[in-house]
């Protein structure tokens, strides 16, 4: 295993937010794994990714974990089993040239296995949700290994099990996604050029890609707003938990951002994208409360405008 002190996390974010932890683990094999979190039992430990959708709020003074475990394999002719520390699109890449299909929607996503099954990342209509069987972890405090259905997951737009209910409790270790025999190149190009021209490139401008989720509105809500606005984007969406029966619409928050004329607009050094306002980028050496205050600024503004409540999708550390 790799160990470095007091580091600067720099390269291990996307934002480029410049904060310190003081320890930097990174293991190579799931003994390593248990070794790290057996002598460490106790301490504040965050397992990073790619650091794709974190924004370090100050320096930690804690673990940061990270896989170099980057394999995949077979198991049969549908199913490939990723270790957590693989790129998603590296693995995307690999499939398409073996002419296997099924994940491309999910191409140039950024970001590593493991945290594919904790977002459950999407895009173009395909969540991970759609394409993971199961997922193999480790529980922090026993060191066992888990493995949890799709089901037990509880996949949600953006959300699992592991956000919540198990935050901190387990490390995923490898995803076993479906695929199938078939050619998807030119749906993989097409996405990745549709995504190089409305989102920030990784390691040119620094963000976590879309800042908030979309929020979801009840029916009576949505018409209200839509006597108001009747151009207003929104789509019915199943019943949430905990609420069948009632009808529920999303509406994007890009559209509402942009209403609140933030395209573009910039505080210290963060700038709301001017491509996709969804997107708060470093365009100017951003620091951590540049960023916050720009993204409280947005979602008061939009509370203010059509009394709806956006929520951060990045995770604040
Ligand atoms: C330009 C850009 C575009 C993006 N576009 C999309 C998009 O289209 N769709 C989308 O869904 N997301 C998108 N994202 C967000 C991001 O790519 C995803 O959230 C991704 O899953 C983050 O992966 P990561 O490896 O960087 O995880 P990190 O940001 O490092 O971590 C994210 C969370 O997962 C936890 N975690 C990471 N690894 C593990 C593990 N092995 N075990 C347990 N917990 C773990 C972390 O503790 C943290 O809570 C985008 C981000 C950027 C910068």
């Amino acid at each position: 295993m790799t160990i470095k002190e007091n580091i600067s996390l720099l390269p291990y974010n996307t934002f480029g937010i410049d904060v310190k932890a003081r320890l930097f683990i990174e293991y190579y094999s799931l003994d390593e794994l248990r070794q790290v979190l057996k002598e460490h039992k106790g301490e504040q430990i965050l397992h990073i990714g790619q650091g794709s959708n974190l924004l370090f709020t100050r320096d930690f003074n804690g673990i940061i974990l990270h896989s170099g475990m980057a394999r995949a394999r077979f198991i049969d002719d549908e199913t490939v089993e990723a270790q957590n520390g693989l790129r998603l699109d590296d693995l995307i890449a690999q499939l398409t040239d073996m002419a296997y299909c099924g994940m491309e929607k999910l191409s140039l996503i950024p970001g590593e296995v493991g945290a594919s099954a904790v977002q459950n990342v999407g895009a173009y209509g395909v969540e991970a949700k759609d394409v993971i069987e199961r997922v193999y972890t480790m529980d922090v405090e026993t060191l066992e290994e888990r493995v949890f259905t799709n089901e037990e997951c509880k996949f949600g737009y953006r959300d699992s099990i592991f956000k919540h209910e198990l935050k901190g409790k387990y490390i995923v270790t490898s995803v076993v996604y479906k695929v199938k025999p078939g050619e998807a190149s030119k749906t993989r190009e097409e996405i990745i050029q549709t995504r190089m021209a409305k989102l920030p490139t990784v390691g040119e401008v620094g963000s976590a890609g879309s800042f908030f989720m979309n929020p979801f509105v009840p029916e009576e809500k949505a018409n209200e707003l839509l006597a108001q606005y009747p151009d207003m984007p929104h789509f019915e969406t199943p019943s949430l938990e905990g609420r069948v029966g009632e009808r529920f619409f999303k509406i994007p928050a890009a559209w509402l951002i942009e209403q609140c004329g933030w395209k573009g607009k910039t505080l210290g050094g963060a700038q709301v994208w001017p491509k996709q306002p969804l997107v708060i980028v470093n365009a100017n050496n951003a620091t951590p409360d540049d960023i916050i205050a720009l993204a409280a600024q947005v979602s008061t503004s939009v509370k203010e405008k059509f009394g709806i409540d956006i929520h951060p999708e990045v995770n604040y550390i």
